[in-house]
């Protein structure tokens, strides 16, 4: 037999289910002791208006400086945080730190956040997003909270009060990653947005792929359509950065205009 259960299979690297959950559960305990130690750190990467080409702010994003793993990106340590009941501990540090990091910056920038979905089932957002904005004395206009659109495809009710209590501070809400998920614009439209980004995987082939092009068009319209503002995420070339903000895409993000970078770098006189 040469099947998946043959022989064969008996020398196959497959990852060892037992040693996967032992890595689990040192990742875990080693994700409670970052909280404590003050292991993370935000960067940020700026965004730029299309048209102007001015900074408009920054996008924060998690690492974790892990002493022996090196600078670990969020998508490593996010998930299981998440799963295991460790995002509200991260994203109330993230958030504190965004906010008191961005009333440093000149007016009217504005920091924005990524939020797990999680945190507004377990009901802490609100008061999460209150307590950073207090202590920071943050404008919290300039705060924006982005959502994934994976995540939100079954929002409960207390969510969405959750949601609009936020909106109601005056804080942005953004749809992130908007075409990877399902998100319909009949559900868009429950949502209190402020803003949608387009997904990076949707910039990607740009401007050649025709019907890439045609989607990301009538994107953006929908977009405007609804009264939202249009960030565009990934733009690496400057052909990408033509062509969107020929379809009237207001704001971009990727590595033409900057890179995620520690927050020194972007403050004023900083070396970015
Ligand atoms: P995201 O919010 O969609 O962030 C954009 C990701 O694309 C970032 O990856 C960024 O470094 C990367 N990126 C930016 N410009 C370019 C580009 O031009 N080309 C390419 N190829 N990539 C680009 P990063 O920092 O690894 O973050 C991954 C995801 O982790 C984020 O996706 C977000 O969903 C999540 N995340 C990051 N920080 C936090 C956080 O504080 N809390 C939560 N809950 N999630 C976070
Ligand atoms: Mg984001
Ligand atoms: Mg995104
Ligand atoms: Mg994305």
């Amino acid at each position: 037999p040469t099947g998946p259960e043959g022989p064969a299979s008996r020398f196959r690297l497959a990852p060892d289910p037992r040693s996967e959950a032992a890595h689990r559960r040192r990742l875990l305990r080693d994700i409670d002791g970052a909280v404590q130690s003050n292991a993370f750190i935000l960067h940020y990467q700026p965004r730029i208006a299309l048209d102007s080409g001015e900074r408009t702010g920054a996008e924060a994003l998690i690492r974790w400086q892990h002493p022996r793993r090196g600078m670990v990106p969020p998508a490593q340590f996010i998930p299981i945080a998440e799963k295991n009941g460790r995002i509200g501990a991260i994203g109330g540090w993230v958030l504190q730190a965004a906010c008191r990091e961005a009333a440093s910056w000149p007016e009217p920038s504005i920091v924005s956040v990524n939020v797990s979905a999680r945190q507004l089932e377990d009901g802490l957002l609100l008061g999460q997003v209150a307590t950073a904005l207090e202590l920071s004395g943050l404008d919290p206009e300039r705060l924006e909270l982005e959502l994934t659109e994976g995540l939100l495809v079954d929002v409960a009710v207390d969510m969405l009060l959750m949601l609009s209590a936020i909106r109601d501070l005056g804080v942005g809400i953004a749809l992130d990653d908007f075409g990877t998920g399902f998100a319909s614009l009949g559900m868009l439209k429950r949502l209190p947005l402020t803003t949608m980004k387009l997904d990076r995987s949707l910039v990607r082939n740009l401007p050649a792929d025709h019907e890439d092009a045609a989607i990301a068009r009538a994107v953006i319209a929908a977009g405007h359509a609804m009264g939202l503002q249009v960030v565009a995420e990934g733009i690496e070339t400057e052909a990408q950065r033509a062509f969107l903000s020929a379809c009237g895409c207001d704001e971009g993000q990727g590595y033409l205009f900057g890179h995620p970078l520690p927050a020194g770098a972007l403050r004023p006189g900083g070396a970015a």
